[in-house]
């Protein structure tokens, strides 16, 4: 009969693991024993530089995971086997707790892994609603939408809505850190974290011929290419905001901009990787297994990869009815989905790149 890894009794003498963690670190200590996986990506590796796990190395190690199952479909250990090993869906588990656990305030995390279309699509619909109402307090002067809603109104709206989600996340950040063991950060370790993260370096299944997510025979970089297209959409459209925020205050140049002025510029190939990549990642998501993730969470998941396209396409659209009747309608929808996209940030599946990029910094920490 086989062993268990961790107490040398028999596998079906084992306890039942009655926590996410427990589950996680029973799977952990087998891989560490077997160590067939070696190469697929940074779990791995982080996995064989330790022979005990604490549960802040389970958080670290769910937070470094990206789900991309390859482990799974090459292990010779899944069910049937009696060791029953699952290790995407089981860090995937471990990661959205450990997520749920860091969210402040607490209690606005778990709506929306559980609820997450439905709060999504209630929020834009109403906070539209909101925008569209607001219509009728008519600026005084004002060019392009700020001749819609007021410029001041904006700024009311949108700076505490982006500033208090990054408070949230930055106190989950600290906690995180925390618990993982993090250490004072130097540029070395932020440098080779963010070349992983530019790279989706652990997508690449080890060696650069991609995951299994969609089907477990067949070796993709389907889901890295979509995953960049969002990431890098969105950095774009983050500084294509950033760039007209900077034009406003800084060379008095207030919008509306032309096609070739550097918020355009930015903007336009921004939204456009955002909703493709966006569409992309939701098709891949009705194609993969659902048990290999958190099956409670994939509604949540599914509806930040909507919210993130819907706004990418919302604001394309609002570019591309400039000038026309379709704007009073089009505006408040895309301000509705960027302030829901704002507000549920600390709460939602976004918050991962967060999480994910903290793991690469500690694990670099590690590594050195
Ligand atoms: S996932 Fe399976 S094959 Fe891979 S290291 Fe773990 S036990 Fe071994
Ligand atoms: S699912 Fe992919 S990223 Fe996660 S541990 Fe397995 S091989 Fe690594």
């Amino acid at each position: 009969m086989p062993l268990d890894h961790a107490t040398q009794t028999p596998a079906s003498d084992t306890p039942a693991a009655d926590t996410l963690t427990d589950e996680a670190r029973r799977q952990i200590e087998i891989c560490n024993a077997c160590r067939y996986c070696e190469g697929y990506c940074s779990v791995f590796p982080a996995i064989t530089r330790q022979r005990a796990f604490a549960d802040g190395d389970i958080t670290q190690l769910a937070n470094l995971c990206h789900n991309c199952r390859g482990c799974y479909y090459a292990c010779q250990y899944t069910e049937p086997h009696e060791f029953a090993i699952n290790l995407p869906k089981a860090l995937a588990e471990a990661r959205a707790e450990s997520w749920e656990r860091f969210a402040w305030p607490g209690f606005l995390a778990g709506p929306f892994h559980r609820s997450g279309v439905a709060i999504a699509v209630a929020l834009i619909v109403g906070l539209a609603a909101l925008f569209w109402a607001a219509q009728a307090l008519k600026p005084d002067g004002g060019e392009g939408f700020y001749a819609i809603l007021s410029h001041t109104m904006m700024i009311t709206i949108f700076t505490p809505a982006f500033l208090l989600p990054l408070l949230a996340i930055f106190v989950g950040l600290r906690a995180y850190w925390k618990e993982v063991g993090g250490e004072p950060v130097s540029l070395a370790h932020l440098k080779a974290a963010f070349v992983d993260a530019a790279k989706l370096k652990n997508l690449s299944g080890g060696a650069a011929e991609g995951c299994n997510f969609e089907k477990g025979d067949r070796f993709t970089n389907v889901r890295r290419w979509h995953h960049q297209a969002v990431m890098y959409g969105f950095l774009l459209c983050f500084a294509s905001t950033g760039s007209a925020t900077l034009m406003h205050y800084l060379f008095d140049m207030p919008a509306p901009y032309g096609l070739f002025s550097l918020p355009k510029l930015l903007g336009i190939p921004g939204g456009l990787l955002l909703t493709l990549g966006g569409l992309g990642m939701a098709v891949l998501k009705t194609r993969g297994e659902k048990d290999l993730g958190a099956p409670a969470l994939w509604g949540g998941e599914m509806a930040f990869v909507l919210l993130l396209s819907f706004t990418g396409g919302s604001g394309l659209a609002l570019y591309a009815a400039t000038g026309t009747a379709a704007v009073p309608v089009l505006l408040p929808l895309h301000l509705g989905a960027v302030l829901t996209f704002f507000l549920l940030t600390p709460y939602s599946k976004m918050v991962h790149g967060f999480f994910r990029l903290a793991a690469l910094v500690r694990d670099a920490q590690q590594k050195s």
